[in-house]
């Protein structure tokens, strides 16, 4: 059946044998007009067979390749947030800073990338800094309890000891020496405060407030005040300190401000009597809502800001270096300060 006869011009059926089936094809003056087949197809089990395992191993191969570029862009993720929030990195991104500076000369650098890449992996490398800070939690006593919150149950003198302890656990897990001005309800002076911190030799120095204003409970943000010759080493404490507050969120940035509110050419006293570079936090308003649900929420996150913005600037005025081994002998002075004995 399967020797083809040529078509003819007349109309023609020709069977076929094709695969265990018969074909036939009906021809009309030698073109092709119906092709049929009749029989049960052949199934080719082992051709399908062999496909199926080629197409699986195929799967197999993509599935593996994506997993593989999803685990390469976690680690990578994984980096970048270190990059961003941890102290560890922050120094190795002082390290190339301290090299090239000299001890207590500010510097700022926002090259944080390559070195922080090479370490992420690495155990922190600030167990064990060599740094003595001090946190001053405001107010306190029955005498002064600071700002009151507009339902009258929070007092600030209360806030900014919570936010204290809490900044000193932060900065005692990285080894730092913490002076606090006080751990209970008690009421020290100013001077007292700058006199312990002075003769503790703190290299830097942080007084803890919340604000208030009164007739406007709209007002929010947070603000740090320095004194009002603008000192360098004081300008980027306050300004660590922020940029990092910032990271977490506030309800407004109101930025480092110099000399005292509404007195521009006048100074907190703290700025003043303080010889280290300090500044004063006013970690929003007691008397904005926003702000003191951020507050109650962000507190934990605050004091870990509050620390890494210190330990950065440690690092940023050379006062540290990489490993946490201190650069300089003595207690770190801040020389610009208007309205102190400078030497
Ligand atoms: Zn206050």
């Amino acid at each position: 059946m399967s020797n083809l006869p040529i078509p003819a011009s007349e109309p023609v059926v020709v069977y076929e044998q094709r695969e265990g089936r018969i074909k036939y094809t009906y021809y009309d003056n030698g073109i092709v007009k119906i092709t049929r087949y009749k029989g049960t197809r052949k199934i080719y089990w082992g051709r399908i067979f062999a496909a199926m395992i080629v197409f699986m191993l195929l799967m197999m191969g993509i599935m593996q390749s994506v997993k593989a570029i999803a685990a390469s862009l976690k680690k990578g993720d994984a980096k970048n947030t270190e990059a961003t929030v941890s102290v560890s990195d922050t120094l190795m991104q002082s390290s190339s800073k301290s090299g090239s500076s000299k001890a207590g000369s500010a510097v700022t650098n926002d090259d944080t990338s390559s070195q922080a890449d090479k370490n992420a992996d690495n155990e922190p490398l600030y167990a064990n800094l060599s740094l003595k800070v001090c946190i001053a939690p405001a107010h306190g006593g029955a005498s002064d309890r600071g700002a009151v919150s507009p339902d009258g149950e929070t007092a600030e003198c209360d806030q900014n000891l919570e936010l204290g302890m809490l900044v000193k656990e932060c900065l005692e897990k990285s080894g730092v020496t913490v002076i606090m001005t006080r751990e209970t309800d008690e009421k020290l002076s100013i001077s007292e405060r700058c006199s312990l911190a002075n003769q503790a030799g703190a290299d830097l120095y942080v007084s803890l407030h919340r604000n208030s204003v009164s007739g406007d409970e709209t007002l929010c943000g947070t603000e740090l005040w320095i004194n009002n010759n603008d000192p360098k080493y004081d300008r980027t404490l306050a300004e660590n300190i922020l940029e990092k507050l910032v990271e977490v969120g506030i309800s407004e940035n109101r930025g480092v401000k110099t000399g005292y509110s509404g007195l521009p050419e006048q100074n907190y006293q703290v700025n003043i009597d303080a010889v280290m570079p300090s500044c004063l936090l006013e970690l929003g308003f007691l008397t904005n809502s926003v702000d003191n649900m951020q507050f109650e929420e962000k507190k934990n996150e605050y004091a870990q800001a509050i620390a890494d913005g210190i330990i950065k600037t440690a690092a940023d005025l050379g006062v540290i270096d990489q490993s946490g081994k201190r650069l300089i002998p003595d207690q770190l002075i801040s020389y610009e300060k208007n309205g102190v004995q400078t030497y």
